[in-house]
């Protein structure tokens, strides 16, 4: 064999690699749908789509890229997390979206939670107190191709007032109580999800519903949220 047949050769068999690789990626993915969502009740097709086509372990640090699509939440730095598939399905679902709608995010983090809404609706504006975590969340996004997704470094307590109002709001840190500035900007007939509990109590996540400018919240259960936390 000559270095040029050589070469094509080790070519190949990189890029039949890579296929499978990402092959088996998609396997894990069905997995996670099937036995993490489906089997726990997630019932709406757009969540199911979406979360059976966002990549999740490009978004997770490449030494954790194994555990991407396992039952709980990971690391991503700066001392977050990335939510639990089902955390994610469950709070998506909750928004009940319509593909014409406009959501605001407050906690980008790596950007999935985004990326699994901006699949489903027209565009995503997602806020992120942490500047390295917001910067990289921007970069990976566009990288992916989720061009409706726009990401800003910010304090999320004042939602974003230049984009508002918003169909829909998803808050992905712990609040002791419901921003003010985010139930403002959410359209009547919107609504809002959001985990709430004093700092030494139990958080549940809370389901708000906006009607005539006034707001209906529901307890629906007990979750673990890395805190929300206020700029100084
Ligand atoms: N949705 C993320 C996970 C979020 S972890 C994902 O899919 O990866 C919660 C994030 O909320 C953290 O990145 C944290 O820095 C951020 N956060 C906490 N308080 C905030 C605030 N006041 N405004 C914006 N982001 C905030």
């Amino acid at each position: 064999m000559n270095y040029r047949s050589l070469f094509i050769y080790g070519l190949t068999l990189c890029f039949t690699s890579v296929l499978i690789a990402q092959n088996d990626q998609v396997i894990n993915r069905e997995q996670m749908v099937k036995t993490q969502l489906e089997a726990r009740g997630i019932k709406d097709p757009l969540t199911l789509y979406s979360m059976l086509n966002v990549p999740r372990h490009e978004f997770v640090p490449k030494n954790l890229v194994e555990h991407a699509y396992k039952d709980g939440a990971l690391p991503i730095g700066s001392g977050q997390t990335i939510s639990q598939p089902y955390i994610v399905a469950f709070m998506t679902q909750t928004l009940k979206l319509k593909s014409t709608d406009k959501v605001l995010e407050i906690g980008t983090g790596s950007g999935y939670q985004a990326a699994v809404l901006g699949k489903i609706v027209d565009s995503v504006f997602t806020v992120e107190i942490i500047k390295d975590l917001a910067l990289s969340a921007k970069s990976r996004l566009k990288n992916l191709g989720f061009d409706n997704v726009i990401v800003k470094w910010g304090d999320g307590y004042h939602g974003w007032p230049e984009k508002a109002s918003f169909d829909a709001i998803m808050v992905t840190a712990g609040a002791e109580s419901i921003p003010q500035p985010l139930v403002d900007q959410l359209k009547n007939g919107g609504h809002m999800v959001i985990p709430v509990g004093p700092s030494d109590n139990v958080t549940y996540l809370v389901s708000v519903f906006k009607k005539k400018d006034r707001i209906i919240t529901k307890n629906l259960f007990p979750v673990r949220f890395v805190p929300f936390t206020r700029k100084q």
